[in-house]
């Protein structure tokens, strides 16, 4: 049903409802789509508040960036306020997060680039987002684009905004802003640490604990750190979580930068295990400094410019650099303390006009009331249940207390991210190790698309008929009795975990007495090594985890070595490289 809005614009279905207000697909004049967020009445009340917002208009209209989902335009009519903005159909990060439970590294470092340009863009404008959360950042197929920059001053500005805020989880807020001070570029900065930090294990640094304790643990403790978390993405998540704005990277566009580097670097890192609660949290009197107060460690910046770090090269070993901060620190906070307390608890009271959609930061971790620093106490199994065919996260709740090795396989007989193979089996005793076998739906590159880094393939390859099958994506090579060993290699980056593919001599062979040997390395290794005879396919199917270069060698063994038979020839029928999604390169390899 539609219905108008203004006088260019009509608003069509609901796509959703957030803390803010309602958003609704529609379209302009032209019948150009966009989505519509009407803020809920609450917030426009205050007209300062909304004249002021308005003033920004054209600040917020003019942003243009690929990660960033415009602004179109600015509608008031009557009560409604309500932002004109691209249409993005993808769902959010939330929403990713937790199909997915936890993202590849590299993906947390090409999502957090995305994310970091974005907040560049917003931040040259002169414009802090100062709600950055999983939730705001929408999914244009795999483009990460940033939204509602801009809006979250009316929430945090207006009655509503400040109770909504202290009802929800404060999972993402820097700091200095948890002590009252002003939004700055470097608290957006810190909110994309946090953000990352979720992506990468599933839950916030700070998960499971009161709002209180929350804001306290931002100031006076280091997220703790999850295991497997590959050292340089740890070192970028500590500098973008320093404690003092100060210590944090100069820029947006730096954090940009320095993760889109590493992208590539971080290809071949696996999943870090997905936590349903976080390491604890590490104070900072506890972190090796002795007794001093020392607000704002660890800091600094690596100790070299990582602007000019070479893509592929290690980050480098972070500088301890801590500043004092005299103990009035400690009064400032337990003041401060008694203020966010009385606040949450007039908040939490049946006084509250309406019931806020409050952003939930996990659906693993519900906010503790408690002060408790860990809430779920559920017994460690000692036998060991049957886990396949269950979601992997399904299984590692059946598994509380245990920490099993997950290894990932590609296998399209069953559902991504399903349990395929568990160990020890079902009710067999737990001893020692578990480990959970994941299926993985393959991204698949074919052979005869990537270009070989030495030797090559014949081009002229005509027949690609293998005892009376064809094979489409063949890769092949004029060969006799006589050929002597030749061989094509490729450098695969470390990229790709299976090739399969069929062997064989084509059946208009010159020669139907020829026989060739065919060897596959993986870096250098021998893995396969098979006579193929003329008549007979032959299957390839090896395990290439990890392979930097992978040669196919062949040679002739025997047929008619005294009449030439040049006319025959070895095929490599649907040659496949398959691999995981994020991790198969895009290049140099694929390029054709
Ligand atoms: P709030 O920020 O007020 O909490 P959201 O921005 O999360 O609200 O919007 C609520 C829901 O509306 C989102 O989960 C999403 O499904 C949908 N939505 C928001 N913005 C867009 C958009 N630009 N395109 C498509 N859907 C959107
Ligand atoms: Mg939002």
């Amino acid at each position: 049903m539609e219905k108008p809005l203004g006088s260019r614009y009509r608003l069509g279905d609901p796509l959703g409802k957030g803390a803010m207000g309602r958003v609704f697909a529609g379209s302009d004049e032209e019948g150009k789509a966009f989505a519509f967020k009407l803020l809920r009445d609450e917030l426009v009340e205050d007209p300062d508040l909304v004249a002021r917002f308005l003033q920004e208009r054209s600040i917020l209209v003019g942003l243009r960036h690929p990660n960033l989902v415009g602004v179109h335009d600015l509608v008031v009519e009557g009560e409604t306020v309500a932002i004109v903005m691209d249409l993005v159909a993808g769902g959010d990060l939330r929403a990713r997060l937790t199909a997915e439970k936890t993202l590849l590294p590299a993906e947390v470092a090409r999502i957090g680039a995305g994310v970091a340009a974005a907040l560049a863009a917003v931040h040259q404008a002169g414009v802090v987002h100062r709600d950055v959360k999983p939730e705001n950042v929408l999914m244009d197929g795999t483009v990460p684009r940033l939204t509602d920059f801009g809006i979250s001053r009316l929430a945090t500005a207006s009655d509503l905004g400040r109770r909504s805020l202290l009802a929800g989880t404060p999972q993402y807020l820097a700091p200095e802003l948890g002590k009252g001070l002003d939004a700055t570029p470097a608290s957006d900065l810190y909110s994309l640490g946090i953000l990352l930090y979720e992506l990468c294990c599933g839950v916030t640094p700070f998960a499971g604990q009161s709002t209180f304790s929350v804001i306290r643990l931002h100031e006076s403790a280091m997220p703790g750190r999850p295991a497997g978390v590959p050292d340089q993405l740890w070192d970028v998540l500590t500098w973008l979580l320093a404690k003092r704005p100060a210590d944090r990277p100069e820029s947006a566009q730096q954090v940009a930068t320095i993760l889109d580097a590493l992208v590539l670097e971080l290809m071949n890192q696996p999943l870090v295990l997905p936590l349903t609660t976080p390491p604890p949290p590490v104070p900072l009197n506890e972190t090796g400094l002795g007794t001093e107060t020392v607000f704002g460690v660890p800091a600094g910046p690596p100790s070299r410019p990582l602007t000019t770090m070479p893509p592929g090269g290690t980050m480098p070993k972070r500088k301890r650099r801590g500043a004092r901060v005299a103990l009035i620190f400690t009064v400032v906070l337990a003041l401060l303390g008694g203020g966010w307390i009385a606040l949450n608890t007039a908040s939490g009271g049946s006084a509250a006009p309406t019931t806020k959609a409050v952003p939930t930061t996990s659906t693993d971790t519900p906010t503790s009331t408690s002060d408790s620093p860990t809430a779920t106490t559920t017994a460690t199994p000692t036998v060991m249940p049957n886990v396949v065919g269950k979601k992997l996260a399904d299984a590692q709740d059946a598994l509380p207390g245990l920490q099993p090795t997950i290894e990932d396989k590609i296998d399209a007989t069953a559902a991504d991210g399903t349990v395929i193979a568990q160990d020890p089996a079902a009710g067999a005793a737990i001893g020692g190790a578990v480990k959970l076998t994941v299926a993985r739906q393959a991204q698949l590159v074919y052979l005869d698309s990537v270009h070989p880094a030495s030797g090559q393939w014949n081009s002229g390859i005509q027949n690609t008929n293998i005892a009376g099958k064809n094979y489409l994506h063949a890769v092949g090579s004029e060969v006799e009795a006589n050929t002597d060993i030749q061989s094509v290699e490729y450098n695969i980056a470390k990229g790709f975990r299976r090739l399969t593919a069929t062997a064989g001599l084509d059946d208009n062979a010159v020669d139907s007495t020829l026989k060739m040997q065919l060897e596959i390395f993986a870096d250098g290794r021998q893995v396969f090594s098979k006579p193929v005879p003329y008549g007979t396919p032959v299957p390839i199917d090896l395990d290439i985890s990890g392979v930097l270069r992978l040669k196919i060698q062949w040679e002739g063994v025997s047929g008619n070595r005294s009449a030439c038979c040049s006319g025959s020839y070895l095929v490599l029928g649907t040659a496949e490289l398959l691999g995981l999604p994020g991790e198969v390169p895009t290049s140099p390899t694929t390029t054709s």
